[in-house]
């Protein structure tokens, strides 16, 4: 039986583990480095991947994000899903192939909304896989809604919903790029690294985040948002680069700070439905 009250969510980008300038390309050596340094991690762990180059194309493209206006959406619905899930295979082989047993669950059966916020939820067979050791592996999705038909839940929106929920004690948020910088660094090559976000700077680590994104779920801006959710309700959080191969293992090795840390609000209480421990 596993501990549940250090449970760490990690989340895998898709611009870390996809091609996001080829459709459906994954980056294999990157995801075979990072199930190399799962291998040896054995506290309770929630993996979940982004969709990357697996999804948005196919969002975009039909323009699903604004809700069901049209039959010839249906089709790129199931696209979606169908691209999803390889890439989730793919991710499980190379887990598996490392002795680690990841279990996939799709939110799209498991997750409602109504009006794009989060209706329902059931998280129980994700607390029993953690309970009995097996490695629950998550990813962002379409699901249903109740007034618009479909909505786009994105990677980092359940890594923040499914921490909160079980109480993780901190969540990372794996990309392209080394953290928060004061401008996309993609663009503005003197951007500068924002290392650490309090109740104090977040306003303007807002305002660094909120640039265009041709992402189908928002870009650095929704991981920022979702990082400080996390924070405001006392959970750690980090965005950091999960392309640089020594930032995952210091991160699970507690080895100093890479990245962008969000810390936990002072006043922040979680509320004990939050903290209630799950083992
Ligand atoms: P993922 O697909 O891994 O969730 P995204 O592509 O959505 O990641 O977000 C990461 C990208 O956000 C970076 O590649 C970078 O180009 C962009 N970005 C925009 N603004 C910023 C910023 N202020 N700091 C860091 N990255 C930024």
């Amino acid at each position: 039986m596993q501990r549940m009250d250090q449970l760490t969510i990690l989340k895998l980008g898709g611009s870390a583990i996809t091609d996001k300038g080829r459709e459906c390309t994954p980056d294999i050596p990157a995801i075979q480095r990072i199930a190399d340094q799962l291998r040896d991690y054995n506290l309770p762990l929630i993996l979940i991947h982004g969709g990357g180059s697996y999804a948005h194309p196919f969002v975009t493209r039909s323009d699903i994000s604004r809700g069901l206006r049209g039959r010839s959406q249906l089709r790129s619905i199931a696209e979606t899903e169908f691209y999803l899930s390889q890439l989730t295979r793919i991710i499980c082989a190379s887990l598996l192939l490392r002795n680690k047993l990841p279990v996939p669950f799709h939110p799209m059966s498991f997750v409602a909304f109504d009006q794009g916020t989060v209706k329902r939820v059931l998280l129980d067979p994700i607390r029993k896989a953690l309970r009995v050791g097996l490695l629950p592996l998550l990813h962002g999705d379409l699901v249903f809604d109740e007034s618009r038909g479909i909505g786009v839940l994105s990677g980092d929106r359940i890594a923040s919903l499914v921490g909160l929920r079980l109480g993780a004690s901190r969540v990372l948020l794996g990309c392209d790029v080394d953290g928060v910088y004061s401008e996309n660094p993609k663009i503005f090559p003197n951007a500068v690294l924002i290392p650490e976000v309090t109740s104090e700077n977040f306003p303007s680590v807002l305002r660094a985040s909120r640039g265009p994104s041709s992402d189908a779920t928002g870009g650095m801006g929704e991981k920022v948002r979702q990082a400080l959710q996390l924070a405001k309700n006392g959970c750690e959080c980090y965005i950091f680069n999960l392309k640089e191969k020594n930032a995952l293992p210091r991160l699970l090795e507690r080895d100093g700070i890479t990245g962008t840390r969000f810390v936990p609000w002072k006043n922040s209480r979680k509320s004990s439905k939050q903290s209630r421990r799950i083992a």
